[in-house]
């Protein structure tokens, strides 16, 4: 069966779940802690990895025979960065102004200089948490502990399905995403039973209920059904991303967190560890 025909004849399911998740997540902002959070930090990032790791593995069936290598970008390497940039681009101006009448190569040799850096920071900052596959790397940049449990481990799952054959990853495909999102929104939800702390699970669910209303809302466009009234409030919390369009195509990583979703439901949680060994599992039944 085709992706965008099993969300269609689960519409119903997918209501049900977006209320429940609703209903979820102002409880849990109800019970939301008020002690600070932890930064992520160099130091605490590798206790991150033993926290998160084995957990992920255990929850998608992979036995961690390879590991991929982890690499925190701390706000020192930033700031180093950022500063590096200012004082190329300050240097430059200052030594372009003295070479103003010289008819020398100065100024193209400090063009160059100023704009390496520029352009160093600019590709760094476009460096998001991210999992490169060419060397097996795992990059976070989260700065907050309780959003770095759900990001390292949506990242991870990346990994995974990285070195597994059958699943065939491909980088920004709908179903990658919407296999990241689920482990990393799981995993989340483990941990905050474990510490009592919902501020672990907040944020993925914002922005799964997000993910959901935006392709229920294309959802039914497809067949011609006007989405239930009561979601009205829900769309102006969750559905910021509502103008964007086309939520059921294969680029939507909203498709791929709500065909997840609602796997999960029709097929049960192993859904996870079963798409790595059989792709389409989940639409056969
Ligand atoms: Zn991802």
């Amino acid at each position: 069966m085709d992706y965008q025909d099993y969300l269609c004849e689960h519409v119903t399911l997918l209501e049900e779940i977006i209320e429940s998740k609703a209903e979820e997540y102002s409880l849990l902002q109800m019970q939301r802690a008020f002690h600070p959070d932890f930064r992520l930090s160099t130091d605490t990032f590798s206790s991150l990895i033993e926290r998160v790791v084995p957990l992920t593995a255990d929850f998608l069936g992979y036995d961690q025979e390879k590991l991929p290598a982890f690499i925190y970008i701390s706000p020192l390497r930033d700031m180093v960065f950022s500063s590096y940039l200012a004082i190329g681009t300050l240097g430059y101006g200052h030594l372009e102004n003295l070479s103003h009448h010289k008819e020398t190569e100065l100024s193209s040799v400090l063009t160059v200089t100023a704009f390496l850096p520029l352009f160093y920071w600019v590709l760094r900052t476009m460096v998001s948490d991210s999992y490169y596959p060419v060397k097996q790397t795992i990059l976070i940049k989260e700065r907050q502990w309780t959003n770095a449990v759900c990001t390292l481990a949506h990242e991870y799952a990346h990994f995974v399905q990285d070195i597994s054959p059958a699943f065939n990853s491909r980088i920004g495909s709908f179903m990658d995403e919407g296999h990241a999102l689920g482990t990393g929104l799981h995993i989340a939800r483990a941990v905050a039973e474990q510490e009592n702390d919902s501020r672990y699970v907040l944020s993925g669910l914002s922005r799964s209920l997000g993910q959901l209303l935006c392709t229920y809302s294309d959802l039914c466009t497809k067949i011609k059904q006007a989405p239930k009234s009561s979601f009205n409030s829900l769309f102006s919390q969750f559905g910021h991303l509502r103008q964007m369009h086309d939520f059921l195509s294969k680029n939507s990583y909203c498709v791929g967190g709500t065909l997840f979703t609602v796997a999960e439901k029709t097929y049960g949680v192993d859904v996870y560890k079963d798409v790595l060994l059989r792709p389409t599992c989940f639409l056969e039944v």
